[in-house]
């Protein structure tokens, strides 16, 4: 089960005096709006791909990016992400039971595959 929820997040948010709001007019998932300091979420995602987006957002508010995304900056958006999602010893007991199957890990951990490759990159631990 996912450990970190929506609401965790929104906690995270309001910290960082982020506004999280809802829209069904998104042409994406998610997206980080730097000027409003608002992250909008399109309604009626699974939970565990809206955790994940919101998080990941998350990641762009943390790290002060604006506008337009490089693919480093995405990078480095979901290893934020991935670190608000999965604590160290979560991981460590998944990897445990699971191996290096990404796939398996992230079905435990209720999470999409890219949360938890983003997570092995921060240990800088990589599949065999
Ligand atoms: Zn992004």
């Amino acid at each position: 089960m996912a450990s970190v929820s929506v609401e965790d997040l929104c906690v995270v948010a309001e910290n960082e005096g982020v506004r999280v709001c809802y829209t069904n007019e998104l042409p994406t998932q998610a997206v980080w709006d730097c000027e409003q300091r608002i992250i909008w979420l399109r309604t009626g995602q699974r939970e565990r791909e809206e955790v994940a987006n919101l998080a990941h957002e998350l990641g762009h508010a943390i790290l002060g990016h604006e506008h337009r995304q490089d693919p480093w900056a995405e990078a480095c958006a979901d290893e934020v992400a991935a670190l608000l999602l999965i604590g160290e010893s979560e991981y460590a007991e998944a990897e445990r039971l699971y191996g290096c199957h990404s796939a398996a890990i992230a079905d435990a951990l209720e999470l999409p595959v890219w949360v938890v490759e983003a997570r092995r990159k921060t240990f800088g631990r990589f599949a065999a």
